[in-house]
């Protein structure tokens, strides 16, 4: 089988279930290779949860997930993982390591050295300077932080990013270069992308799809021009109605 005949990542009937809490409830869909993907809806709403089958930080309560085209339960971890970059939150760099050895991390538990030189290249494509590799990360805003977390998501060359409101506790300046930065780097380096928002407009400006979630389900599946067009649901346009009324009040206000 080729990469072309099968989507990069595929759910089945995926459902995750803790305690009586049923998270994610029976999702089915595909993702082609190259899709930049955003995973919307309101906190508890089981994006999270969904996002962590693709590379078993959740393992399913039923159903199934197949990244290019295998289940990622029958591949071994950390083959999984190496293929599969993850941007979360709070980053987690480790204190004690410089930038440089926390980007080279994921490469090292692989068995290969980063050289110098690849990380100056990590680092520059976060627009970093490559200096920043002896810095220690207590030193670092909150915005350097996160794009040394998307450099060290980066070092393994994977096919696919992951992101878990990778942008979320940033300054809103902050928060649309990085986004934006990351969208030109998947373009750049043909990666196919999932990131969960809760933030309508971020989905909007930078998906080529947006899903959205409500209960454990996917409840809308369309582009951002479909979705800015009145389709998706109401579920989908009250999460349309925010950004597009702070926009009208803007406008409003600039008359
Ligand atoms: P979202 O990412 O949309 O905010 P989550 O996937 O984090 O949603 O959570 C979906 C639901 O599952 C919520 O009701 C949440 O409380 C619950 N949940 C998530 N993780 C756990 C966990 N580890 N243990 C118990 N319940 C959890």
């Amino acid at each position: 089988m080729t990469a072309q005949d099968h989507p990069l990542l595929e759910f089945c009937d995926v459902r995750k279930e803790y305690g009586g809490t049923l998270a994610v409830s029976g999702v089915t869909l595909a993702i082609p290779q190259g899709q930049f993907v955003a995973l919307v809806g309101a906190s508890g709403s089981g994006k999270s949860t969904l996002l962590k089958t693709v590379n078993r930080l959740v393992e399913p309560s039923g159903g199934s997930v197949r990244f290019d085209g295998e289940g990622v339960e029958n591949r071994p971890l950390a083959a999984l993982r190496h293929k599969i970059g993850y941007v979360f939150q709070s980053i987690g760099l480790f204190p004690h390591m410089t930038v440089g050895e926390n980007i080279a991390i994921g490469p090292k538990l692989a068995g290969d050295r980063l050289s110098a030189r690849r990380i100056d290249e990590l680092l520059g494509l976060v627009d970093l300077d490559p200096e920043m590799a002896k810095r220690m990360p207590d030193k670092l805003s909150g915005g350097q932080r996160q794009r040394i977390g998307v450099a060290r998501a980066l070092a393994n060359e994977p096919q696919l990013l992951l992101m878990d409101e990778p942008f979320g506790a940033l300054d809103p300046v902050t928060r649309d270069a990085l986004g934006e930065r990351v969208r030109t780097l998947h373009d750049e380096l043909t990666l196919t992308t999932v990131m969960v928002t809760h933030d309508m407009a971020e989905a909007l400006l930078l998906a080529d799809r947006v899903l959205v979630m409500d209960s454990g389900r996917i409840v809308a599946d369309e582009t951002p021009h479909n979705l800015l067009s009145g389709g998706g649901g109401d579920i989908a346009q009250g999460l349309v109605a925010v950004p597009r009324a702070q926009f009208e009040r803007l406008a409003e206000l600039s008359r």
